[in-house]
């Protein structure tokens, strides 16, 4: 378990590379624990005017815009943001100059006071760690979810520092946040599944794979690894950790953690079989949030919860926004589902598993790399409808526009329209628009708050 570390943190004044989320997050911690802070980052000091003014409270130093490596003079360390690649001139200043380089994961682990429940994986993420941190707060803890999720971990770590209550920080970690990891330590970790991905930073899957391992770097006996049984590179983690293996799996019986069989969730512990619940009973839709499931009441039991208290927190979970999100149901009994987070083409296949119904899709935007084709017969069985919008609307027609009836929408409010008609009872309306957002909205949060709008709209109307 983690300690209370903060007289360990050798660094006296540190620049901090970065000015969003993670930047200001480490920048608070360090100033918190009376640290001298250079904060920098490339971008414009006009977009940062609100977060002046409360630099000049903190005395703070700032260089925003065009600066050099004079930024570093009297800087005995370095943080990174994850989004900065390695590469950077200023990082590499920082190792000619030999100032430790430490990411923002890192330097809140310092601090860190309580023990840590760390995700992380390819997929499902954000839902495990905000599952878990219900699950704990409902038996009675006080879980602070941060890291990836909206939240910084320094921020997490900062909220929870004076605090006496039973915390547990649940935290989300990304492989470019894994990347230079040294010290951090978390108690409970999981690696939901490791596939493809972030190929522009990680041409090799090893070294992507390699930054998910460190999640166990530090990890010892009696710390616990949630593993997917069901996933090679899961499998082969557990040859590689210290920690004590938990596993879960949605085909086989395992021989300690979660498995479904027969369409029930049992968990196994001491080689006691325990039923939790039925699969029908968890409202989430998909067998890859059943996946998320026994992840997260694997780290629930790990971190204490009691069965009966996991049970209820399932029952009640609503899953996270903008993630195969429940809108509403029209009076004529379509119901509406928002899956903007589905950027992909995976996620808009995990999307289609994930109803029985007849599915209008509403699909298209900026295309990443991904052919459409690979979907064609999922797209043929599920979708009686595809309402095609953005950018790669030419492509989608091209691959899947003779397999479906398909229109083309100049925009959100549009495709809502024109999915919403000639719809009955029984039937889904989804966004999982398997494509990035950019080419017609700010991110995919709006892209999702958007759809919402014009469906209560049509909600309202009908
Ligand atoms: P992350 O934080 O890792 O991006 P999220 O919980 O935000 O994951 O889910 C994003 C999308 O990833 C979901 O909409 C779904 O399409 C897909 N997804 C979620 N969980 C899983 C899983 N366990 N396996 C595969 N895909 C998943």
């Amino acid at each position: 378990m983690t300690g209370s570390k903060q007289h360990d943190f050798p660094y006296r004044r540190v620049c901090v590379f970065g000015a969003a989320r993670s930047g200001v997050g480490a920048m608070a911690l360090l100033r918190h624990h009376g640290i001298e802070v250079v904060l920098v980052d490339e971008k414009p000091a006009m977009e940062f005017r609100s977060l002046i003014r409360r630099l000049r409270r903190q005395f703070v130093t700032s260089h925003f815009g065009k600066f050099d490596e004079s930024v570093l003079d009297h800087c005995d360390a370095l943080v990174v943001s994850p989004g900065i690649p390695l590469e950077h001139w200023l990082n590499q200043t920082a190792v000619n100059r030999h100032i430790p380089i430490i990411s923002e994961v890192e330097l809140a682990f310092y601090f860190a006071g309580s023990p840590i429940c760390a995700i992380t994986g390819t997929n499902g993420k954000t839902t495990t760690t905000t599952l878990v941190g219900q699950m704990l707060t409902d038996a009675g803890k006080n879980a602070v979810v941060s890291g990836n999720i909206g939240r910084a971990f320094s921020d997490g770590v900062l909220a929870s520092q004076d605090d006496s209550r039973d915390t547990v920080l649940v935290t989300e970690v990304s492989s470019f946040q894994l990347e230079i990891i040294e010290s951090f330590h978390p108690h409970v970790g999981a690696i939901l599944n490791l596939s493809r991905a972030h190929e522009d930073r990680y041409p090799d899957m090893r070294d992507y794979v390699d930054a998910k391992y460190k999640l166990f770097l530090n990890m010892e006996e009696d710390d616990h690894i949630v593993l997917n049984a069901d996933d090679p590179f899961c499998v082969k983690a557990a040859e590689e950790t210290d920690a004590t293996p938990w596993w879960f799996s949605m085909k086989k019986k395992v021989s300690q953690g979660a498995y479904v069989e027969k369409d029930h969730i049992f968990l196994v512990e001491d080689g006691q079989k325990i039923p939790v619940c039925a699969v029908a009973d968890v409202p989430l839709p998909g067998s890859h949030n059943i996946e998320n499931t026994l992840a997260a009441l694997v780290m629930g039991r790990r971190m204490g919860a009691p069965v009966d208290s996991l049970v209820r927190t399932l029952g009640k979970f609503k899953g996270v926004e903008h993630r195969i999100e429940y809108v509403g149901k029209s009076k004529t009994g379509v119901s509406y589902y928002n899956d903007s987070k589905a950027t992909n083409i995976d996620s808009l296949e995990k999307a289609l598993m994930s109803f029985q119904k007849p599915v209008v899709l509403v699909a298209g935007g900026r295309q990443r790399n991904a052919s459409f084709d690979r979907l064609n017969g999922l797209v043929r069985d599920k979708v009686k409808r595809l309402v095609v919008i953005g950018e790669s609307a030419p492509l989608i027609i091209k691959s899947w526009g003779t397999l479906v009836e398909t229109v083309q929408a100049k925009d959100m409010e549009e495709a809502v329209k024109l999915a919403s008609a000639n719809t009955g009872d029984g039937d889904i309306v989804l966004l999982s628009p398997a494509c990035a957002s950019w080419d017609m909205f700010k991110d995919y949060e709006e892209r999702g708050r958007t759809f919402k709008r014009h469906v209560r709209d049509v909600l309202d109307a009908r």
